[in-house]
């Protein structure tokens, strides 16, 4: 059963006081050691940040998409590692068992999914196979009752800390679809090892690293949904998910920025008054607020779509596109709000402009968001556009 209003109601206020008391007080910890204190993940396994998405008879809160992005829009308030260490559990880490796996497969990993006692990772991109999902190289041979995999899994999210893998790997050597499978691999398996930590622009305290298999043995029973063939297919419908979820972020984390450069607008005194004063501050300001009112009527209105039943592939591909490009604009205009102040890392300016940077590159960049975009409106009006039909 999903919550009811009020229920969602009350873990809405929550999370807004979970973010603002608990999260964004300890940002700048976070940056300076690369790593979420073990209390504030002990508090976001409390409040079932963990299982957002997982299906309440699985220990997971069920929520609708327009309940998840709500959520995350408070969230995103907070610097995104945060949202970074649940974000794998309700998106990519545990989707593809929801909508594919076995029930013994459900039963298995999404209450510990849930609870957050196992956190999941996504392992799809490849050193050669990023935007070209189709190219990856992996590959799983059957071995009587088993699988060897073998292949390098690059920057993938948690996987520091991972205690399972959804992992895409060839079956078959055509470029096709159904050439591709999904298994689940736990942390510690024979054959999987892990690369160093990535150093990164930003986001500190969210951790990507390769996975690698090399001659990694596992059972039958990891095939997800116990069918080769379905990984693609299901990669791409984790990702359609997904991209609302980025989206959200980035409105989320737009907000904040707003908020930060008012305040610091009617603080900050140049020609004997405030820089709010100034119209052209102000544009700044009305910019940003369009942009981030605009992005989040989209992300809803995709939201609502796909809790309709219907298919949100434009939609999911155009918010995650216009969000996307939008915080980017935001964390500019802040920067320049701020003037020199913006440039140093003593405010959190300067690490949120890093930290939003990644959002136009993963879970698809933006030229594929184009791509996918252009493709499912050619078909809408009846044209099938050429050489684009596998984009990640
Ligand atoms: C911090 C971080 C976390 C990540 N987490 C995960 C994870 O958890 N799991 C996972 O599987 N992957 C993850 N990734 C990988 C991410 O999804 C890829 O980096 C992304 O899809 C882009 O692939 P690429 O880096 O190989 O870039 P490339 O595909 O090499 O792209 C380079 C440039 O070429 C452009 N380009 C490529 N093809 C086309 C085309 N056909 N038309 C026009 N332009 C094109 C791209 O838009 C981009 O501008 C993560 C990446 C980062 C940086």
């Amino acid at each position: 059963m999903p919550l009811d209003r009020d229920t969602f109601d009350l873990l809405l206020g929550t999370v807004g006081r979970f973010v603002r008391e608990r999260l964004i007080p300890r940002e700048a910890e976070v940056a300076e050691k690369n790593a979420i204190p073990a209390d504030i993940l002990a508090d976001m396994r409390e409040l079932g940040l963990y299982g957002l998405s997982i299906p309440e008879a699985l220990g997971g809160l069920q929520l609708n998409m327009e309940e998840e992005v709500r959520v995350v829009f408070e969230l995103g308030q907070a610097s995104p590692a945060f949202r970074s260490a649940v974000g794998t559990n309700v998106g990519i880490g545990s989707q593809a068992i929801v909508l594919a796996g076995t029930e013994k497969q459900k039963q298995e990993y999404l209450p510990r999914l849930a609870s957050g006692e196992l956190v999941g990772s996504f392992a799809l991109s490849e050193p050669e196979a990023g935007s070209d999902a189709m190219a990856i190289k992996t590959t799983a041979r059957r071995d009587g009752e088993h699988y060897l995999i073998d292949g390098t899994k690059r920057y993938i999210t948690n996987a520091p800390i991972s205690g399972l893998f959804t992992v895409m790997a060839r079956t078959d050597n055509s470029r096709r679809a159904d050439s591709i499978s999904c298994f689940l691999v736990e942390a510690g398996t024979p054959g999987l090892s892990l690369g160093k930590p990535d150093k990164k622009m930003g986001q500190a305290g969210a951790l990507t690293c390769d996975v690698i298999f090399d001659n990694c043995r596992v059972p039958t029973g990891a095939l997800l949904g116990g069918q080769e063939g379905n990984g693609f297919r299901t990669a791409m419908r984790v990702l359609d998910k997904g991209r609302l979820h980025i989206a959200a972020l980035c409105v989320g984390i737009a907000e904040r920025l707003i908020g930060e450069s008012v305040r610091y607008a009617a603080e900050r005194k140049q020609f004997g008054q405030p820089i709010a004063n100034f119209q052209l501050v102000q544009a700044m300001i009305a910019d940003s607020q369009t942009d981030t009112i605009a992005a989040r009527a989209m992300v809803l209105e995709a939201a609502r779509k796909r809790d309709r039943g219907e298919n949100v592939t434009l939609e999911a591909a155009c918010s995650k596109l216009f969000a996307s490009e939008m915080v980017g604009r935001v964390a500019d205009r802040a920067v320049q709000i701020f003037g020199g102040a913006g440039y140093m890392a003593e405010y959190p300016i300067e690490r949120f402009y890093r930290d939003v940077r990644l959002f136009r590159i993963f879970e698809g960049t933006s030229q594929i968001q184009q791509l996918v975009i252009a493709r499912e409106t050619m078909k809408l009006h009846g044209f099938a556009a050429a050489g684009n039909s596998e984009d990640k």
